[in-house]
């Protein structure tokens, strides 16, 4: 038998407790996710017809936060002074706000995207997120940066499927490199 340190076990645990949570969320976001950029409102009004049966309801708000994401261990060394067990290093990402406050980031697909691709990390960025109600973490509907030319969306895209994706990973439809995009924001969300 393998032997696994308390610790360990009790990441699992969390992992697996927000997996199980994530489930009905992920299935309602993904499917509501277009090329198109919906306005806030639009967001707001998302409804949890689509969740999985037996996922509870869930409120949830959705808000503007600007931060940095960077790697948990790293906030909790850096603003409290916390060590971390090396074995954990790398698996979580926070949103670091300029007051110093962190946010666990939900590990769907557009949270998981800052832990793929370091580009992401580190830098002054903009998120329309979900909050829910009684679950401490912020899940990514949409990301934005602040740039000369004015506030970007970021999101990954294919030049000859021209869809996009958002995460750092071969086309879903022909397997070939896709490439981070910028582009002016549209239907930017109060706030940002
Ligand atoms: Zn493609």
């Amino acid at each position: 038998m393998v032997a696994r340190s308390a610790t360990q076990l009790a990441a699992l645990s969390s992992v697996a407790v927000v997996v199980i949570w994530l489930y009905g969320a992920a299935a309602t976001t993904f499917a509501a996710d277009t090329d198109q950029p919906k306005g806030a409102s639009a967001e707001a009004d998302a409804s949890n017809a689509d969740r999985a049966p037996s996922a509870p309801e869930r409120k949830y708000t959705t808000e503007t936060i600007q931060g940095r994401v960077v790697w948990l261990e790293d906030a909790l060394d850096r603003g409290f002074g916390v060590a971390t067990e090396p074995a954990a290093a790398q698996t979580s990402v926070v949103v670091e706000t300029a007051d110093g406050q962190i946010w666990p980031v939900v590990p769907d697909t557009r949270g998981r995207a800052f832990a793929v691709d370091e580009r992401l990390r580190g830098i002054d960025v903009r998120l329309l997120v979900r909050r829910y109600a009684d679950a401490p973490l912020v899940q990514v509907i949409r990301v934005f940066r602040s740039s000369d030319e004015g506030l970007q969306e970021v999101d990954y895209w294919c030049d000859i499927c021209a869809i996009p994706m958002y995460i750092l990973k071969p086309c879903e439809c022909c397997q070939g490199p896709t490439r981070l995009r910028e582009r002016p924001a549209e239907n930017v969300p109060p706030g940002l």
